[in-house]
């Protein structure tokens, strides 16, 4: 385990004026399909600000990771969709390796922390890294009172009794948080240690959810005391006076590198190659903020918000993606969740 001290601060850049192409025609650029792994609200910002600069109508759906790649698997012989622009970095990593995204190098490539270019280079250039967040948990501050608990600080303090029914995370065949959470605890503890663990833990949950982020603002909301999230994800409430605490756990976590995939035999390739480059920018890696994302752009001249927790403070493993993010390693890992841990009364 080591502290990772690559996440460098950006600096502000102001998003960029549409340009003359804006008032275009939108047929006459053309489209662009996107499939998108971070939360609609981002999503939303990332299409309407790129339909604007250019143009090209998006047609956007938002996914969660693990979905998206299976999406693309299932339409491989026909492909649909031309850019897959978020979620964390495993499934397209899986995607890359089983050929379903294709290679492409942009000249915004010299920008980029040393983490995205690592991230492309581990996909034979089909991915790059678009953001970096860690993995950890936040916790209903009333509740905790309530259940006369100290404040859960560590991965090992969610096993107590009293969190009975009382912890939520997501499933990790669709979600790429929880893909994240399983092979985060196998490189923490070692694979028996941390399926004992997960069993454990099963005890406690009340709900695997489809999406990552779901179980924050369940947490926010009171509806589970403990929601095991991206630390920012809990940050989104925290900010806004909601009784939700986001804690990096005391033993060390894991982290995701967010990804984005040019699809294979995707319709629309210049538009996906356009929409590669300008998603690379600083004026477009701004738009997370604003958009309640508090991840770390992977620019080194896009703004880091104010909010975003600080992942060179905390204890990080060293993760590693090329092997959690490999065809067989996540096949396996999570065809034994689903047989040693999910199918547990
Ligand atoms: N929400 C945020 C803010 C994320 O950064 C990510 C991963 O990149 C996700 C959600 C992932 O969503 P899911 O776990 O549903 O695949």
């Amino acid at each position: 385990m080591k502290t990772q001290s690559w996440l460098a601060a950006g600096v502000f850049a102001a998003v960029a004026a549409a340009s003359p192409l804006a008032t275009s025609p939108a047929k006459a650029q053309g489209a662009l399909v996107m499939y998108c792994g971070v939360q609609e609200e981002w999503c939303r910002a990332m299409s309407t600000a790129f339909e604007k600069e250019t143009g090209i109508k998006v047609a956007m759906t938002r996914k969660s990771a693990g979905e998206i790649y299976a999406q693309l698997k299932a339409e491989s012989a026909n492909p649909r969709g031309d850019i897959w622009w978020g979620g964390t970095g495993d499934p397209h990593l899986q995607a890359a390796e089983e050929g379903l995204t294709q290679e492409y190098e942009s000249p915004a490539n010299k920008d980029l922390n040393d983490w995205a270019i690592s991230q492309w280079k581990a996909a034979k250039q089909r991915s790059i890294g678009i953001y970096a967040g860690a993995l950890g948990f936040g916790f209903n501050t009333q509740q905790i009172k309530s259940k006369g608990m100290a404040e859960p600080k560590c991965w090992a303090d969610l096993l107590d009794p009293k969190l009975k029914d009382d912890v939520q995370v997501a499933d990790p065949n669709s979600s790429g948080t929880a893909y994240n959470l399983l092979a985060t605890v196998v490189q923490l503890m070692g694979e028996d240690k941390a399926f004992a663990y997960l069993k454990a833990l099963h005890k406690n949950i009340n709900q695997y959810t489809k999406s990552g982020a779901a179980p924050a603002k369940a947490t926010s909301l009171g509806e589970t005391a403990v929601g095991i999230v991206f630390i920012h994800d809990a940050v989104v409430f925290a900010v806004q006076g909601d009784p939700i605490k986001p804690v990096a756990p005391c033993e060390g976590t894991g982290y995701e590198i967010g990804s984005m995939s040019i699809v294979k035999g995707a319709r629309n390739l210049d538009n996906a190659k356009k929409f590669y480059d300008w998603a690379l920018t600083p004026a477009a890696q701004g738009l997370a903020g604003p958009a309640k994302s508090y991840q770390v752009p992977s620019n080194k001249n896009a703004p880091v918000p104010p909010q975003s927790p600080k992942m060179s403070e905390m204890k990080l493993i060293d993760y590693d993606f090329v092997k959690y993010g490999s065809s067989a390693e996540r096949t396996r890992l999570l065809a034994k969740w689903d047989r040693e841990v999910k199918a547990l009364p």
